[in-house]
């Protein structure tokens, strides 16, 4: 019986496992980057599939090219209109969320 998250933890940590397993080894075989433009390919098709276009994640810059988000206003969550949670942004981006008169936009509204 699940009581807590640490015994939801313990329950789906071997199919956590498996799942990590076969990740790493399509990773390996294909290439890491490879899987991940077609993860964001396969999640578009399903989403506009399902009526949700633009719901699937997109793949990002190289990790080398980012710094670290300044994270101005994370919600309940620790997610971030800047960073999505990431935790990562461009130079570009950092820039913008330092700047005080776009604090307190969105990524959304920037695009607008
Ligand atoms: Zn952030």
């Amino acid at each position: 019986m699940i009581r807590s998250l640490s015994d939801l933890d313990r329950a789906t940590a071997p199919r956590r496992a498996r799942e990590e397993a076969e990740v790493r080894a399509l990773g390996e075989r294909i290439g890491y980057g490879r899987v991940m433009q077609l993860a964001e390919q396969e999640w578009r098709r399903a989403a506009v599939a399902n009526g949700t276009p633009g719901a699937e994640l997109t793949v990002g810059a190289c990790a080398g090219l980012l710094v670290p988000c300044p994270c101005p206003t994370p919600d309940a969550n620790g997610h971030c209109d800047w960073c999505c949670g990431t935790k990562h942004v461009t130079e570009r981006v950092a820039k913008a969320a330092n700047t005080s008169k776009l604090r307190n936009l969105t990524i959304g509204s920037l695009s607008r």
